[in-house]
């Protein structure tokens, strides 16, 4: 729904006129878009760099359109780290829309903090009972990083 720009973000409801402010009610400042929300907001900016550094990757990137296009064409394979960087992107477009949802419909947020533990337990969770090779020094480091549970180790 993300990929595809279904989801009824402000902006579209602004202009349907069922809403008057279409503001994003995770900054209150800028029109929430579906590039504003999972990528360009800073609560999606700062969700992502901790995403990259717990892959031990630094990258910059400046667009929805680009985020994609690196995303195709590098989150090849079944490489752990490209089924990390493919889970927690999905996970952080997830936790997105519900701490969205959660801060318009019961007035209560989160710390962009809580919203990463969020998205690091899911990891955790998907990656249970994964066959790693950790004889890969990369996947040792991710292990440690994001806490994947011992079990998964083969
Ligand atoms: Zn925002």
């Amino acid at each position: 729904m993300a990929i595809l720009d279904r989801l009824p973000t402000r902006d579209r409801l602004q202009r349907m006129g069922i809403i008057t402010t279409g503001d994003c009610v995770l900054c209150n400042d800028a029109l929430e878009t579906r590039s504003h929300l999972f990528f360009e907001c800073p609560t999606a900016s700062n969700l992502w760099e901790i995403i990259l550094q717990h892959n031990g990757l630094k990258k910059s990137i400046s667009s929805w359109e680009d985020m994609i296009v690196w995303a195709c064409n590098s989150w090849k394979g079944k490489s752990l780290i490209s089924t990390i960087l493919k889970l927690a992107w999905c996970a952080k477009i997830y936790v997105l829309w519900e701490e969205r949802n959660r801060r318009i419909f019961q007035g209560r947020s989160r710390s962009t903090d809580d919203l990463f533990i969020c998205i690091k337990e899911f990891v955790g969770i998907k990656l249970r009972g994964k066959k790693i090779n950790m004889f890969d020094r990369v996947n040792t480091f991710l292990c440690n990083s994001w806490a994947i549970p011992e079990e998964t180790f083969a």
